[in-house]
Parts: structure tokens; sequence; C-alpha cells
């Protein structure tokens, strides 16, 4: 489904964070924000890694690797093995027990018109008639660009926020969680999955992992609902062995079939998962966490903190 275009007064403006007016214009900045085939590009160019500029290129950004099938223009064998690749290495590891759907569905249940913001939207579609979704890059389903640093929305206009795998690939991610908790209202939601022991992905653009409590922290300003593993150590395990495969070449013919095989013969590592993921140890060695909590009135204290160690 194509998300509708959205009026330009629910955008804000990146420096300033008051809202824009007809053609996404701003008073204080006294110029238009620019649009690509009626895609916002609303990026606070002072302050980030991105440029407004790139985006307005015939074939605008598409981001460090390929974002998203509708830009992969491989044809033949070619596009077989990135289709294998993508598939294999993106679907979801075994054992979940809790996922963005389910936390849209709890949202809901309580608020069922919640204004959500989906960050890093991607190709990914979270669905419903009230989702805003951004990106860096072009994507399916993304309304806007905007780069986490500088949500181009105004205080508190969602009642909850999404961010999968995005927070590794931001340089400051404590800002960009307090934009998150600048642009929700209070008691917003929440609903994060970040990273731990995972290897570089996406290139440069990738600078952060968290340990459970490390991405708690994070998140300190909220109160949890629900918090656990994305992948447990058969996942991270197999991600890793993968990675010290490929890099036993660097031909780049040689390396391609490397990731292959790699990739096919530490699949089944994640299936490790089904035993490891009910006990406390694999909070040590998983592959990533998620997050779902509600803006709170105090933020958690780091002795506090301590209590809520889960490893063993
Ligand atoms: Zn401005």
């Amino acid at each position: 489904m194509q998300e509708q275009a959205l009026q330009p007064s629910a955008f804000a403006c990146p420096v300033h964070k008051h809202a824009l007016g007809d053609n996404l214009f701003c008073t204080a900045c006294a110029k238009p924000y620019p649009s690509v085939n009626g895609i916002p590009v609303l990026i606070n160019d002072a302050n980030s890694v991105f440029q407004t500029a790139d985006y307005l290129q015939a074939r605008g950004y598409e981001g460090a690797s390929s974002y998203g099938g509708h830009l992969d223009n491989s044809r033949g064998w070619r596009q077989l093995y990135r289709r294998a690749i993508a598939a294999l290495s993106e679907s979801n590891p075994p054992g979940r027990t809790f996922d963005a759907a389910q936390a849209v569905k709890q949202i809901q249940a309580q608020q069922p018109d919640a204004r959500v913001l989906v960050i890093g939207a991607g190709d990914s579609d979270i669905g419903g008639s009230n989702v805003v979704t951004t990106d860096v890059a072009f994507g399916a389903h993304v309304q806007c660009i905007a780069d986490a640093h500088d949500l181009p929305f105004v205080d508190g206009s969602f009642d909850a926020c999404i961010a999968i795998a995005v927070l590794e690939h931001v340089v400051d991610p404590y800002r960009c969680v307090e934009e998150i908790r600048r642009v929700l209202r209070p008691r917003g939601f929440v609903y994060a999955e970040t990273p731990f022991m995972q290897p570089v992905h996406m290139g440069a653009y990738d600078f952060t992992r968290f340990s459970h409590l490390g991405h708690r922290r994070l998140f300190r300003h909220f109160d949890e609902l629900d918090s656990g593993i994305v992948g447990g150590p058969g996942t991270s395990a197999g991600q890793m062995l993968r990675y010290v495969i490929a890099s036993l070449s660097e031909r780049a013919a040689v390396k391609r079939w490397l990731k292959l095989a790699a990739l096919l013969l530490t699949y089944p590592m994640r299936w490790i998962d089904r035993i490891c993921l009910g006990k406390l140890a694999a909070y040590d060695s998983a592959s990533g966490f998620y997050f779902f909590g509600r803006l709170a009135t105090e933020p958690l204290g780091d002795r506090e903190l301590l209590a809520l160690y889960r490893g063993g």
C-alpha cells in the first residue's frame, strides 16, 4: 500500500521545529524545503551526515547499501543471488516473543486513533492509516526524508514512535532518542530494536551497539512495558562466522561465492536459539534487543539500572 501524501503543515522545519507553511516554506529559514516526487526532503544540513543536495539528483539518495528491491536493477542470476542473500539474511530470527506488530496492536488497543511515527521505515510496512513513515533514503513506504537527529515534526505530535534497526546507524543515538521524546505526547509509546552482537552492516553508516542494559539506559526517560532478545546467541554466532568466512578473500568474484556459501553454511546456527533463548545467559551474547516503553515523568536512575541486569 502506498501511503498518501501528507499536507506540508504536517511537517516542521528540521532546524526551527515549528510547522511549515504551504510549499514547505519556513519563515525563520526564509526558504522552502524541497520535495522529490512529492516526498519532502527535510534535512538540517548543518547538523547531519546527509545533505539535501544529494536527494535532488536524478536517482536520489539510495542509502549505503541497496535499500529495497525497487532500487535493484540487476537481472538474471545476479538478481537471483541478491534476492537469495537478502531473503536469508533478513529473515526473522527464530523464537521471537514480541515484535513491532504486537507493539502497534497493544498501542492501538489502548488508543485506537494513535498517531504513529516510524523512523527508518525503508521498505517495511508497519501499516495503518495514522502512520507517518520517514527514512534517510527513498523507499516504497517513505513519506518524508528525515534525519532522526532533527525530526521534522513539532513537539508532542505523535502517540508512538517505532525505530527498528535505526539507532546503530545514527552518530548520536542519545540525541535521536531525545528527539523521539520531543515529538511524543506525554505517556507516548516507543518501540525500538537495536543490534548488540552483530558485525558492521550498511558500510560506513554503522556506529554503535547496545547491551540490554545499555539499551535500557538509552530509553531511561521511558517506563518499560517489555524488553527482550531479537536473535539469540545462535543467530549472533552464525552472523559472526559468516563475516569470518567472507573475509577469507578480497577478490570480488571469490568473495561473492564465499558470502553465499557462508550464509548457507551458518543459516542453521540460528536454530541453536531454540535451546538458548529461554536462558538468561542468552542476554550476554544476543544478536539484538527490543525495548517497548511509555514516556515517564521521571527518568530511570543509573543505580536502579544495575538491578535490571538479566544475563548470567
Ligand atoms: Zn527553519
